[in-house]
């Protein structure tokens, strides 16, 4: 069974200017294990498709299953406690909580799971140092760097051991050395069984999924498969050149 299926997908929004049809009939499956890059230029449905994926918005019309379940059919309860169940959400902007430490950041999605302060400290701990921020538990978001947020950010979507991460424009507001340190994470994540669903407009960063997808004017226009480059190469050579 596939983690993923999309049948016949449409999403439009209606506005008083009209209709805009962002997503246009899009079948799409995604198995477990994939990390998979969702291409293509703005305004072209990517961010819709990645709401729909992660039940944060529903269909005008067509079929969505994950991992069997079918979504339409469930209620605003459901789709949240699916969503808590399965699913992890990277954004560009990180969207961190201001006024709270990394340690605080990462418990929040146990809050509303309901579980007890002394296991949140425990999990968060632990999601941190998977992450490699153990030692800045206690900073706020504006004591770190943008690479460091978004690691925050990756430990608090991992944080209930999700099976799909869904990642939008990751590494869009990062510099290309730390978007590597970033798709390293990912590419990690994705070897020890976390399936990755990325959205970028940077082909460099395509180059690291084992599939791309890609989408014109809310339709799926390309689906291949290809060698990803390996996000470590890139590491351990900026190591070894401040080595020398
Ligand atoms: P992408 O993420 O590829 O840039 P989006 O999925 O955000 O594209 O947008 C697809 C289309 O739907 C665009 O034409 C956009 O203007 C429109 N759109 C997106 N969200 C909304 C919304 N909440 N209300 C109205 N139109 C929207
Ligand atoms: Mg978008």
């Amino acid at each position: 069974m596939a983690l993923i299926a999309i049948r016949d997908l449409t999403r439009i929004y209606e506005l008083d200017a009209g209709r805009v049809v962002a997503l246009d009939r899009v079948s799409l499956d995604i198995e477990d294990g994939e990390l998979i890059a969702v291409m293509g230029p703005s305004g072209s449905g990517k961010s819709t498709l990645m709401n729909l994926i992660g039940c944060l918005d529903r269909p005008t019309t067509g079929a969505y299953r994950l991992r069997g379940v079918a979504v339409e059919t469930l209620s605003a309860n459901g789709l949240a406690a699916l969503r808590n169940r399965e699913i992890g959400f990277v954004f560009q902007q990180f969207n961190l909580l201001p006024r709270m430490d990394a340690l605080g950041n990462v418990e929040l999605p146990m809050v509303y799971a309901g579980i007890d302060r002394r296991r949140r400290r425990e999990k968060a701990l632990a999601a941190l140092g998977r992450v490699g921020l153990a030692e800045r538990a206690h900073h706020r978001p504006m004591q770190l760097s943008g690479g460091q947020q978004q690691r925050v950010a990756i430990a608090r979507a991992l944080v209930n051991a999700p099976s799909l991460l869904l990642a939008d424009e990751p590494t869009g507001a990062l510099d290309s050395r730390t978007a590597i340190d970033i798709l390293a994470l990912f590419q990690e994540l994705n070897r020890e069984g976390v399936t990755v669903v990325l959205v970028t407009h940077d082909a460099d960063v395509a180059r690291h999924a084992r599939r791309v997808v890609r989408f014109r004017d809310g339709r799926i226009v390309d689906d291949l498969r290809q060698a990803p480059l390996d996000a470590r190469d890139a590491v351990h050579a900026r190591i070894a050149e401040a080595a020398e």
